[in-house]
């Protein structure tokens, strides 16, 4: 079998050769854009969450609680830190109310300046 390693050394240095050329420009992950590795380089992403992820349909972005204007991201309920914290004080001073304590949400003034 004389030849046969010097054939499997050609072999091997053309791949690290093409590898060397997909690096210069590879393909990036549709999602997360990291680099896909050449032996992998059919597919669209680097793993298989990231094809998930992909394929799952957007979710929609909800409304702020407080003002009804949407919010910058799934996870959050309110706009902005104001809204937030002018809905939970509407909620306390609701739950005072109930409790029959004589306090009204009118009376409760937020301090804007408080939170910049
Ligand atoms: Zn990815
Ligand atoms: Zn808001």
């Amino acid at each position: 079998m004389r030849g046969s390693g010097e054939w499997q050394k050609t072999q091997r240095s053309d791949r690290l050769k093409r590898i060397e050329e997909y690096n210069k420009n590879p393909k990036l992950c549709k999602l997360c854009g990291k680099i896909i590795p050449y032996d992998k380089k059919e597919n669209e992403f680097c793993n298989l969450k990231c094809s998930g992820l992909f394929n799952q349909p957007p979710k929609e972005i909800p409304n702020c609680l407080w003002c009804g204007n949407k919010v910058r991201s799934v996870r959050q309920k309110y706009c902005s830190v104001e809204c937030s914290i002018s809905h939970k004080l509407k909620l306390r001073a609701e739950k005072i109310i109930n409790d029959g304590k004589s306090i009204g949400f009118e009376q409760i003034k937020v301090n804007l300046s408080m939170f910049k």
